[in-house]
C-alpha cells in the first residue's frame, strides 16, 4: 500500500450516508480521483474546512490496487478562495471549470498540469471578485479559455493558426472550425470540407486565451461579447464531443452560470 500526501482541489461532493461525503479531488501528483471522508459532515469533523468546495487542500490517503474508492486519512486547509462567494458570476463560472475537470478529463489522465491551470484560473476568478456591474461577461469568457486551455493539455486544442488543411495563414476573415479536421478552416477550404463558420472576433478570442495569459480577459479595456464567447464555447463543445470527452452543453454548472448571465444583461 502507497501513501499520497498532495496538494490537491476539491472539485465534488457526494453525500453517503447521515455523516460522509464521497469527494471528488484533482490531487496534483495523483489524478483525478473519489476519496470516502468518513465523518466529514459531522460537526467538529478532522477534516474541518479542508473539504470545501473549490478549496485547495494539501491531502493524504492511501492507494489501494484495483479499488476504485479510496479513504481519506488527513487534509489540511491551504487556501479557500472565500472571494469567490463575493461574486455570484465568478463562483458559477469556477464551478463549470471544476466540472470541465470533473467529467472531461479520464481518470488516469497525468493530472500536475491541469491542477496548475485549474488552481490558476480559482486565483484569477478569486482575485477579481466582484467584477463591476456588467463585468460579468469576463468570467464567462474565464472559463471558455480554461476549457481551450484544458484542451490544450488533454492535446485535443484547435489549430488556430492558420488553416488546418491547407496552411494559409491569411484567413481573410471568413472562416470556419473543424471538429473533424481539429482547427480553423480558409474560405476557400471550407467550401469542400464544411465546418462551423466563426466571427474573427471569436477567432481573436480563442487566439488570445491559448496564446495570451490566463488572466488576459480579466485584464483586457473590454469585455469580449456576448457573441463572442458563446460562439467559442459551442466551438470548442464540438470539439470535446467529437473527441469523446463529455457533452458540456448538458452541464448542470453551465446551466446555472447560463441562467445568472441571462438575468444580467
Ligand atoms: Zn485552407
Amino acid at each position: 500500500m502507497t501513501h499520497v500526501d498532495s496538494d490537491a482541489l476539491v472539485l465534488r461532493h457526494v453525500r453517503q450516508g447521515d455523516t460522509s461525503r464521497v469527494v471528488t479531488l484533482l490531487v496534483r501528483d495523483g489524478g483525478k480521483i473519489a476519496v470516502l471522508a468518513k465523518g466529514s459532515r459531522r460537526p467538529g469533523s478532522r477534516f474541518g474546512a479542508g473539504l470545501d468546495l473549490f478549496c485547495l487542500t494539501r491531502v493524504r490517503y492511501r492507494v489501494r490496487p484495483n479499488r476504485d474508492l479510496l479513504f481519506l486519512d488527513d487534509c489540511e486547509l491551504k487556501r479557500n478562495f472565500d472571494d469567490l462567494s463575493r461574486d455570484v458570476m465568478g463562483y458559477a463560472a469556477a464551478g463549470t471549470c471544476a466540472e470541465l475537470v470533473d467529467r472531461s478529463v479520464p481518470a488516469g489522465a497525468a493530472s500536475a498540469e491541469i491542477f496548475d491551470l485549474l488552481l490558476e484560473t480559482f486565483t484569477v476568478l478569486a482575485e477579481t471578485a466582484p467584477l463591476p456591474e456588467g463585468e460579468g461577461p469576463r468570467a464567462a469568457a474565464l472559463s471558455v479559455v480554461f476549457q481551450l486551455r484544458l484542451m490544450d493539455v488533454l492535446g485535443i486544442a484547435p489549430e488556430l493558426t492558420g488553416c488546418v488543411s491547407c496552411g494559409a495563414a491569411d484567413l481573410a476573415g471568413s472562416c470556419s472550425l473543424s471538429p473533424r479536421r481539429g482547427g480553423l478552416l480558409c474560405r476557400r477550404c471550407r467550401a469542400s470540407e464544411g465546418g462551423r463558420r466563426i466571427d474573427p472576433a471569436t477567432v481573436e478570442l480563442l487566439r488570445a486565451g491559448l496564446f495570451g495569459e490566463i488572466s488576459g480577459v480579466m485584464t483586457a479595456p473590454r469585455p469580449p461579447t456576448r457573441a463572442a464567447i458563446l460562439e467559442s464555447r459551442g466551438a470548442l463543445d464540438a470539439l470535446l464531443e467529437y473527441h469523446h470527452h463529455g457533452r458540456p452543453s448538458g452541464f448542470r454548472s453551465r446551466h446555472f452560470l447560463d441562467d445568472l448571465w441571462k438575468q444580467r444583461s
